[in-house]
Formats: structure tokens, sequence, C-alpha cells
């Protein structure tokens, strides 16, 4: 049994940008050189979020009209009044998504629906870099 930690980074447009990462957690799971195990794939950061979607034009609509009914940007939220950085909204979305997602790995290969991709979602009202950290536990 192994424990092997992988990061990559990701350059995001913020305001709930959906970026498929699928990609390059498969990359890290190669280069672990492991065929059986589990994965976990995290963000570090309390204002992105990482989940799974099928990655298409509709779901890329449908979840940020989601989000914008449940946790509308323009809302008040106390986290504004602390900091004054107004992604209180972000914060929140991030919370309810999570900040990780786990996977199974079965012979060297992510245990995934065919339309099923491993997205991160980045609320944040800016541009940012993004850390992902891809740990993966096996054999
Ligand atoms: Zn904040």
């Amino acid at each position: 049994m192994s424990v092997v930690t992988k990061s990559f980074s990701v350059k995001t447009k913020g305001d709930t940008d959906i970026i498929d990462i699928t990609a390059q957690v498969g990359d890290a799971l190669k280069e672990a050189q492991l065929l059986n195990g589990i994965l976990t794939v995290f963000v570090p950061g309390s204002t992105a979020g990482i989940t799974t979607t099928e990655y298409e034009p509709g779901l890329l609509a449908d979840l940020p009209a989601f989000f914008e009914k449940l946790i509308p940007k323009g809302d008040d939220y106390h986290h504004n009044l602390t900091w004054g950085d107004g992604n209180g909204y972000a914060h929140v979305r991030a919370a309810l998504v999570k900040s990780f997602f786990t996977v199974p790995f079965v012979n060297g290969e992510m245990i995934l629906g065919t339309w099923q991709q491993i997205i991160l979602i980045d609320f944040d009202n800016r541009r940012r870099q993004r850390q992902i950290v891809v740990q993966m536990i096996g054999e």
C-alpha cells in the first residue's frame, strides 16, 4: 500500500467558472503508477468546490443558474461586513459543494461514468490560480 500526492494548477475566471479537470487527475494517477485504490481530489481554499457532472453546454449554464437561485450573488452576507471582499456568496456556495471529490480506481483507471467528469467550480469574485491536490492511496 502506498500514498502518492500530486498537484497541478488551474487558471480560472472566477464567477462560478466551471472547469473540467478529469484529464489532469487522470495524468496524476498515471504518474503515480498505482493500479487499485482510491483517490481524493482536493482544492485548498474556501471559495471553490470540486464535484462531478456531465461537462456539456446545457449543464454549464444550468449549474450557475441553480447557484444564483439558491445563493444569490447580490444578497447581503455577514462575511462581506467582516472583510469587505464582497465574496460572501462564494464562500457559502463552496461550503455546499465541498472542496473534495473521491473516486475509486481499478487497473489504473478511475471508475467514472462515460458522461461523468470531475469539475472545479471557482465561485470567487475574481480571477484565481488554483492549486489542485490529488492524493492516491493504493497499490
Ligand atoms: Zn471572503
